[in-house]
């Protein structure tokens, strides 16, 4: 792709920051309403990403034909794994619960989306400094000086982007550990079919096997910051599984799954992505938060006319509706599936196979969280199985 110099004379209508799932989606948006977009990466693509690329239909729904076409592998069937307790739960659906992509690809494919949008892209161009007036933003790279009516602060969960242009943090940001694991084809036949989610290896946190096209990705993520001893962790996931890596590439990094303080555009510069913290605190998984930010942020730079107050007053009540609701839900639960090991016992010992169901329901898009948990049907369903004896149980 054709890199991009800046130009001060002909500023842009957005530049985006971080050509991710969050910001792809937002330029590709952007350029296809017909404005004049930047997009600044400080890397070049193809790029990789350390990321277990995982995707949920929710967000396979949503994605432009090129980037879904990099699903190498869908799986119908998940199962989570108590292993301390002995528990084990099964789903199957018609539809695919994970499909697993390679981050490389199938962020390249976005990016291509964006272009082929009339996006213009600039590789290689870390954005260094971040100055806004009332009329719009400049930012400073080693390729020059871009200016733009609004900027997009998509660079991802380690991007300084937000902090240049003075949002305040408090997002909780998880350690999680990413090998791809190469291994003989038997190995690979029997975890093909599946995701996998395993939990009490980790003590709060869990471990996944997510079967890729000629691989394995496997990780673990620890729920709260700190020392996890995730290398220790994996090393004794893969034992356990009797997974002998014919070749292994680990990657650390980390996730955030608390969003930031409010608020979530200030001035002409909004947050998306994990630059926000928008994923997931119950499953960690971040993209389809991502792309949805990019799309909220897209469309509130459409529909804000160009005032800044407008722009920002959209974007905010979007994310609520969106996003944040749900997520604030995630971390509720969350906090019992990690942090409450007495309660989580009891619950997933009672009606484990429901909350595994509606789960998958939530993942799938079929039901949306907050109403899944508030639905009295549901609570029926749940309180019998509380009262009902656990066959073998006292
Ligand atoms: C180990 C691990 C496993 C995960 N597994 C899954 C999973 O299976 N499914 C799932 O949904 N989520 C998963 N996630 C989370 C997911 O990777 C993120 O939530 C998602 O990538 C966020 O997308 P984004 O567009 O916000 O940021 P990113 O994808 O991080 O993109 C940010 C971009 O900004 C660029 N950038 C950074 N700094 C600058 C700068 N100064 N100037 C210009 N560009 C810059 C980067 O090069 C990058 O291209 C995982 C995360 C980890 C760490």
């Amino acid at each position: 792709m054709e890199n991009l110099a800046a130009s001060a004379d002909a500023p842009y209508d957005a530049l985006i920051v971080g050509a991710g799932p969050a910001g792809s989606t937002a330029g590709r948006l952007l350029a296809a309403a017909g404005l004049k977009v930047a997009l600044l990466d400080k890397a070049r693509f193809p790029r990789s990403k350390t990321c277990g690329g995982g995707l949920i239909l929710r967000s396979l729904a949503r994605l432009p034909p090129a980037a879904a076409a990099t699903v190498e592998r869908a799986c119908f069937e998940a199962e989570m794994n108590f292993l301390a307790s002995g528990l084990s739960f099964h789903v199957r659906r018609k539809q695919p619960v994970v499909a697993m992509a390679m981050r490389d690809r199938f962020d390249h494919a976005l990016v291509q989306a964006a272009v082929a949008s009339g996006a213009q892209l600039c590789e290689e161009c870390p954005v260094e400094s971040v100055v806004q007036n009332a009329e719009g933003v400049q930012l400073r790279t080693p390729r020059g000086v871009f200016s733009g009516r609004f900027a997009i602060a998509a660079d991802g969960a380690l991007g300084r982007m937000a902090a240049l242009a003075g949002f305040l943090d408090g997002r909780l940001l998880i350690p999680a550990l990413e090998a791809e694991v190469h291994v003989a084809a038997p190995i690979l036949a029997s975890f093909g079919q599946r995701a996998r989610f395993d939990f009490e290896l980790v003590p709060d946190g869990y471990a996944w096997v997510f079967p890729k096209a000629d691989h394995l990705s496997i990780g673990v993520l620890a729920a709260a910051p700190g020392e996890a001893r995730l290398q220790q962790r994996l090393e004794e996931y893969l034992r356990r599984l009797d997974i002998v890596p014919l070749r292994i590439e680990k990657h650390g990094y980390v996730i955030p799954v608390r969003p930031r303080r409010p608020p979530y555009a200030k001035g002409r510069v909004l947050l998306a992505g994990d630059a926000l913290g928008l994923a997931d605190a119950l499953t960690a998984e971040g993209i389809s938060s991502a792309l949805r930010s990019g799309e909220v942020a897209a469309h509130a730079i459409l529909d804000g006319g160009g005032a800044a107050r407008r722009v920002a007053r959209l974007y905010q009540r979007g994310l609520r509706r969106e996003l944040l609701r749900e997520l604030a839900w995630s971390r509720r639960l969350a906090h019992i599936l990690y942090f409450k090991p007495r309660l989580r016992a009891f619950l997933f010992r009672r009606c484990g196979q429901q909350l595994c169901e509606v789960l998958t329901d939530c993942l799938l898009g079929e039901e949306r969280l907050p109403q899944a948990l508030l639905n009295p049907r549901r609570w029926i369903k749940l309180l019998a199985s509380l009262t009902a004896r656990v066959p073998g149980g006292s």
